[in-house]
């Protein structure tokens, strides 16, 4: 999917302006988008992108009605692919001017929907905005444009002897990556984008350019003012488009050993978890899979781990440092009746055992033909994620569905990968119900219905239960104060 994105990313052009038409090429009915950017207007975009940089041909606009969640797609009415922040603020101005609303598109690896386009509008892809302006390795930071992925930057840090290690599997672009605070399998040592994010340029709905630390600033600290950064990280496109972001890095690590080892129950895994983390070893990684997820993790990636409910870890540091974590994690593991280490320490034993978790996605879906990923998330405070994982595994037992779960069990945040068979309304409905439960399971628990995922179209009328009404209400009126006109990714976020 993302491969074929990016083929008719790079063969977009001006095409005839068919507005109205909408068309699906999948499960779902797009909804038609409503007839309203005039001629005059497309001629303005065109004037400051160049034509070869707008698109209403219905296969550019497919490609950018969804991300890959199972929400309904929605075709923007317009794609426009700006190459600098002056382009971004003019084609803003104009949207602004004119009412349209603006959908900021990354690399459309979302998981609640959110750059499908529920009331059309000018989609802003931000992918040609692609290069790392600078690195600083004696302070540990770098900036690059909004449609910079995060493999690219990796790769492009290698010789300095350092890395970004926010990882959430799939190779996003890390603006986008700074709109929906992810995350994934290195936060528990390395925490989340809202740790990581040091400044943003940010592109506001009347095309008016911020710095939220400051024009040029990489501090690790300040304490001057409001906290604008991390008020546009997870807003999930809803206050302003990111076009630049300085992000921290670190260096790497000397020595990597990672393992996979089996436990008789989550409770066991859990417990394990927590005692390594109370006895203050620096986990790089450790991540729960359930039975039902390592069967389909052995299947899909060709792999004879035991079927059991297991921790994936990671160990980072100096080599006789991993070598006493490695030992103390092995003895708190056996206490817990903990088996069947297997140990990756060359970094190809160690790349295929984390492709495997890589893949649980796809893994879960190769478990139904024909299915499509349905992905909840939630998280609590860890020492309730037993409690919250066994009694979703009782409630997907009782329900008959498919559904294994994965979970960042250091950050007490875990998901369930449902394959749903997309033209089964009756199956989409069971699932979305056992996800809601879940959901509610966690905010009993003093948790939240979304630890990394974001609440797109998918969570809205869960961010209440959540929040409060106090709350979404001023979260409203930040909103108003940035974005009057509420053009910004409309209808997302808010119930
Ligand atoms: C296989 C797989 C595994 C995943 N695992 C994880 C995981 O472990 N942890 C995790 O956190 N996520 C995970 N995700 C979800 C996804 O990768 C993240 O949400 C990622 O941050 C989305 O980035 P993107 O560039 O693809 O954003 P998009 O999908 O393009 O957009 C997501 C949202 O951000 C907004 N947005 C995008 N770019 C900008 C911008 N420049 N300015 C303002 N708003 C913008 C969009 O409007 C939209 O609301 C996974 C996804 C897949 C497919």
């Amino acid at each position: 999917m993302l491969k074929l994105r990016n083929i008719f990313r790079r063969s977009s052009a001006l095409k005839t302006f068919t507005l109205g038409v909408a068309r699906c090429l999948q499960h779902t009915e797009a909804a038609s988008a409503p007839n309203r950017i005039s001629s005059s207007v497309v001629e303005s975009l065109a004037a400051v992108v160049g034509e070869k940089q707008v698109s209403s041909a219905v296969a550019i606009r497919d490609q950018h009605s969804h991300d890959e969640s199972h929400h309904s797609w929605y075709l923007p009415d317009l794609v426009v692919f700006p190459k600098t922040v002056e382009e971004v603020s003019q084609v803003a101005r104009i949207c602004y001017d004119n009412e349209l609303p603006i959908i900021p598109f990354g690399s459309g690896t979302g998981l609640e929907g959110g750059v499908n386009a529920e009331v059309g509008g000018v989609c802003i892809d931000l992918n040609k905005m692609d290069r790392i302006l600078s690195v600083h390795p004696e302070d540990f930071d770098c900036t690059v444009e909004a449609g910079v992925l995060r493999k690219t930057l990796n790769n492009y840090l290698r010789d300095t002897g350092l890395w970004f290690p926010i990882d959430p599997g799939a190779d996003a672009s890390l603006c986008g990556m700074c709109a929906t605070s992810a995350s994934g399998t290195n936060a528990v040592r390395y925490g989340t984008m809202r740790e990581n994010v040091l400044n943003l340029e940010v592109v506001l709905s009347d095309g008016r350019v911020i710095n939220t630390a400051g024009a040029g600033r990489r501090t690790k600290k300040t304490s001057a003012g409001y906290n604008l950064t991390n008020l546009f990280v997870g807003s999930e496109g809803t206050l302003g488009i990111i076009t630049k972001a300085t992000l921290r890095l670190y260096g790497i690590p000397e020595t990597t050993i990672s393992a996979v080892c089996s436990f008789p129950s989550v409770q066991a895994a859990v417990d394990t978890t927590v005692q390594v983390l109370q006895c203050g070893i620096p986990m790089a990684r450790i991540e729960f899979l359930d039975d039902v997820m390592m069967n389909a993790c052995n299947l899909y990636s060709n792999l004879n781990y035991k079927v059991a409910n297991s921790l994936f870890l990671e160990f980072h540091g100096s080599g006789k440092h991993v070598e006493e974590q490695v030992a103390v994690v092995e003895e708190l593991a056996s206490m817990n009746e903990g088996e069947n280490f297997v140990w990756a320490k060359e970094a190809e034993e160690r790349n295929r055992l984390w492709k495997a978790r890589h893949d649980i996605v796809y893994a879960s879906m190769a478990l139904k033909k024909g299915s499509k990923p349905y992905s909840t998330d939630v998280c609590v405070p860890i020492s309730h994620l037993p409690e919250v994982i066994v009694k979703t595994k009782e409630d997907i037992a009782e329900s008959g569905v498919v559904g294994p779960i994965v979970g960042h069990v250091g950050d007490g945040n875990f998901h369930v990968f449902f394959p749903v068979n997309p033209d089964r309304p009756d199956e989409l409905k069971a699932v979305k119900e056992l996800s809601d439960r879940m959901a509610k399971r966690a905010l009993a628990l003093n948790g939240t219905c979304t630890g990394e995922h974001g609440i797109g179209m998918g969570k809205r009328h869960l961010l209440t239960e959540e929040i409060g009404e106090t709350g979404v209400e001023v979260m409203k009126q930040l909103k108003a104060a940035l974005d009057p006109k509420n053009l910004m990714n409309p209808s997302k976020v808010f119930p």
